[in-house]
């Protein structure tokens, strides 16, 4: 089917959204984009991409914007909280001939997507207030009054959507007990590697995301922002850690702070309106699949419209192709927080002998295309 006459509705601008929008840039569909922020960000912290995400930038034209802007990650090294080294993964064997693993500032990921897009109109600082089914479209009403009918309406709108609130039944995000605290450090070795080191619960990780800057991530159990949490994270971990702490002294302005959280659905769609990305299928960011599986989502689900005979045969064509895929991390993330929250001697020798083998299947059904 071509999109001539269609008309589809994309709230949220951000991975999966952008995504969409140059996904569907072919079909020949009218596509709106509301996004609720009051413009483009330039602040966040780093991103992760593994190899299916490289893979899916790559499908969207965006291989070449992206390598110049990002790190190549060669390695991936896992430690205890002494820095004991449990395994070491060659990532970029490991992805060989899918794509490269790749970090880089968040803001730089937002501007390639969003170059990626054309001139696709975004209303910024706009958002749905109610949705109401007509047939089989969908009224929609923004928060300046505005309405409008949609043959399709996306809701790209994050792990705590607005369009799975007003059309879901206020279906919400689950907390995972764990809170997330991530910031932007200077680089101090020139090691292209993701570097972890595990406590019981907690983790700490380190990534080069540029030649002057490490992403550092850190989350610990469900208490949200204790003011002791530096003190806490110094004494459990070795270094870099006092070093990357420090760098928070002079700079923490790109400090964030918040909860994991997962989202859990028995179905994405209600009629023309489908979750996508993080708004249907968020998880703990333990595997970083967020991401890839919001730009899979894109490319899958303009090939589906594409190629069925109906937006509604495509929702469901689209929702059968993604579902393994999606459940298949949801289910690795709970395994990878399990392993990770045993005692620490117990999960020490699990993982110098099985670290490697648990790595390895984790990713392996995500080599093959979406
Ligand atoms: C601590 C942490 C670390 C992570 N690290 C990684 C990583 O290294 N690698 C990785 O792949 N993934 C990572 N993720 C996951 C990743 O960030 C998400 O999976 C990904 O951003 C999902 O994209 P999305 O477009 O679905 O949602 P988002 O990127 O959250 O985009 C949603 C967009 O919708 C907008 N929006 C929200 N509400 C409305 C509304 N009502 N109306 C209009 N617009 C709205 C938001 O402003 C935003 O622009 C991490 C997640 C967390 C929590």
């Amino acid at each position: 089917m071509r999109g001539d006459g269609i008309r589809v509705l994309i709230v949220g601008g951000g991975v999966a959204g952008l995504a969409t929008v140059a996904a569907l840039r072919e079909w020949g569909a009218t596509v709106d984009v509301v996004e609720r922020a009051p413009g483009p960000t330039d602040s966040g912290t780093g991103i992760y991409l593994t190899g299916n995400a490289t893979r899916m930038l790559d499908v969207l034209g965006l291989a070449e914007p992206i390598a110049d802007v990002s790190v190549e990650i060669a390695r991936q090294r896992s430690a205890n909280q002494r820095g004991r080294r449990l395994f070491d993964i060659d990532v970029a064997a490991l992805w060989q001939g899918v794509g490269p693993c790749v970090s880089l500032p968040r803001a730089h990921l937002h501007r390639a997507l969003l170059d990626g897009v054309g001139d696709a109109p975004i209303r910024w600082g706009r958002q749905p207030v109610a949705l109401v089914a007509e047939g089989d479209q969908v009224a929609v009403e923004f928060d300046d009054g505005a309405t409008a009918r949609y043959d399709l309406v996306l809701g790209a709108d994050g792990v705590n959507s607005t369009v799975r609130r007003l059309a879901f039944d206020g279906q919400a995000a689950r907390d995972l007990g764990q809170y997330a605290y991530r910031w932007v450090a200077p680089r101090v070795d020139d090691e292209p590697v993701w570097s972890v080191q595990l406590g019981r619960g907690r983790q700490f990780l380190t990534i080069p995301i540029s030649a002057e800057q490490t992403y550092c991530y850190y989350n610990d159990g469900p208490v949200a922002d204790r003011p002791g949490w530096r003190d806490e994270l110094a004494e459990t971990f070795t270094q870099p850690v006092s070093t990357m702490l420090k760098a928070l002294d002079y700079d923490d302005s790109t400090l964030h702070a918040g909860p994991n959280q997962e989202v859990v659905l028995d179905s994405w769609s209600r009629g023309p309106v489908l979750l996508i990305g993080d708004a249907a299928h968020a998880t703990s960011p333990n595997m970083a699949q967020g991401a890839a599986m919001a730009l899979e989502d894109a490319v899958v689900l303009a090939t589906s419209l594409a190629t069925a005979g109906s937006v509604a045969e495509a929702l469901q064509g689209y929702e059968a192709r993604r579902r393994p895929r999606t459940d298949w991390v949801l289910s690795q993330t709970h395994r990878r927080d399990k392993a990770t929250g045993l005692p620490p001697a117990l999960r020490d020798l699990v993982m110098r002998r099985l670290g490697e083998q648990m790595f390895r299947s984790n990713y392996g059904p995500l080599f093959a295309q979406p």
